[in-house]
């Protein structure tokens, strides 16, 4: 699950770093001694000990300076690290515990039909969040170890956006007419569980980060390269340019936990991103078009994974054939 880093790489840098220093060292020692008795007897060999020395000594300096990137990237790791952990254990307490409640509520007191019923939807959606966090946490494993999910198909992309859009107004509970939906006639082959995944993501970010009233729209339309773009923009309080590119990470969230008022666990666009690079697909952050604030996630996939259907490749038959 965690970042695994090969340790051979600073291992082997560390070792060649040692070495270097020890032959500067040596030929320090051999350029003082030999200075110290009367100068060289060849210059050209004053030259070349030079020569090595100054490689050597700038062959060190990178190293160090990629031994403090990676002790940089290994302590950012860890905070991440450490967020994630507390975010997950934040994400399996709290449905367990409203579970509990609703359980012991219903087993020792008598509630009245409605309440019942009240109580089976709260306790559906907990099951339903403790279901989604172990799915990103399966999902994540499998696509790090490379594993197909399952084979290709042909998805609906205006089926499943549409009816991925239900389910996270449902989830969310907005109000009717919150998420837009201006979609044309798509299907594309692909593993349909990673369609699902890359775009459920996006859609519930959306509608989980968006303003007060909420406002989501999701566009799907072909550009003049016949690739397909899904563009799924919210007028929510945005993401910063400079945290842009970060937010793909794994474990990234905006912000600190302690403080942070949405749930997650900063896998999710981590998912998104691997996905996309799988399918050979463009995912990036743009300033929305329709809100003055918010975020736009726009996804371009290759023209490649489009599977024209009878009536588009006839129409396109026909254009060509005029
Ligand atoms: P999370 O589980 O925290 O939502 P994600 O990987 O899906 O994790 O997103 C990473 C971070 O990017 C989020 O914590 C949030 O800060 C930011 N983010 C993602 N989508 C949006 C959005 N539509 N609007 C604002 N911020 C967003």
């Amino acid at each position: 699950m965690f970042e695994r880093w090969s340790l051979k790489f600073p291992i082997t840098l560390g070792v060649v770093l040692i070495v270097l220093l020890v032959l500067l060292t040596i030929g320090w020692i051999m350029l003082t001694i030999s200075s110290a008795l009367g100068g060289w007897q060849h210059p050209a060999m004053f030259w070349t000990m030079l020569a090595l020395g100054t490689s050597f000594l700038v062959t060190v300096l990178v190293g160090v300076v990629m031994y403090l990137t990676l002790t940089v990237r290994t302590i950012n790791l860890n905070q991440r690290q450490t967020n994630f952990i507390d975010a997950v254990t934040h994400e399996l307490k709290s449905p367990i515990a409203s579970l509990k409640l609703y359980l012991q509520t219903l087993t020792r007191q008598t509630v009245s039909d409605e309440e019942r019923s009240a109580f089976h939807q709260y306790m559906m959606e907990d099951v339903q969040r403790l279901d989604q966090l172990i799915n990103h946490l399966l999902a994540a494993a499998r696509l790090e170890r490379y594993e197909q999910v399952s084979r290709t198909e042909v998805v609906d992309l205006n089926e499943l956006l549409g009816t991925l859009a239900e389910d996270v107004a449902e989830q969310y509970h907005v109000a009717p007419g919150t998420v837009r939906l201006e979609l044309q006639p798509c299907s594309i082959q692909a593993v349909s569980d990673e369609a699902v995944i890359l775009f459920r993501n996006i859609i519930d970010n959306a509608v989980k980060y968006a303003g007060d009233p909420p406002q989501v729209a999701i566009r799907l339309y072909r550009d003049t390269r016949n690739r397909v773009v899904i563009q799924v923009e919210d007028n929510g309080r945005g993401i910063p340019a400079a945290l842009r590119r970060h937010v793909f990470g794994r474990f990234v969230r905006v912000g600190d936990e302690l403080v942070r008022d949405r749930p997650g666990t900063g896998l999710g666009l981590y998912l998104v991103r691997t996905i996309a690079q799988r399918w050979r697909a463009t995912v990036r952050i743009r300033d929305p078009m329709g809100w003055r604030q918010g975020t736009m996630f726009e996804v371009v996939l290759p023209a490649t994974m489009v599977v024209e259907s009878r009536t588009q490749s006839a129409v396109q038959h026909s254009d060509a054939s005029r």
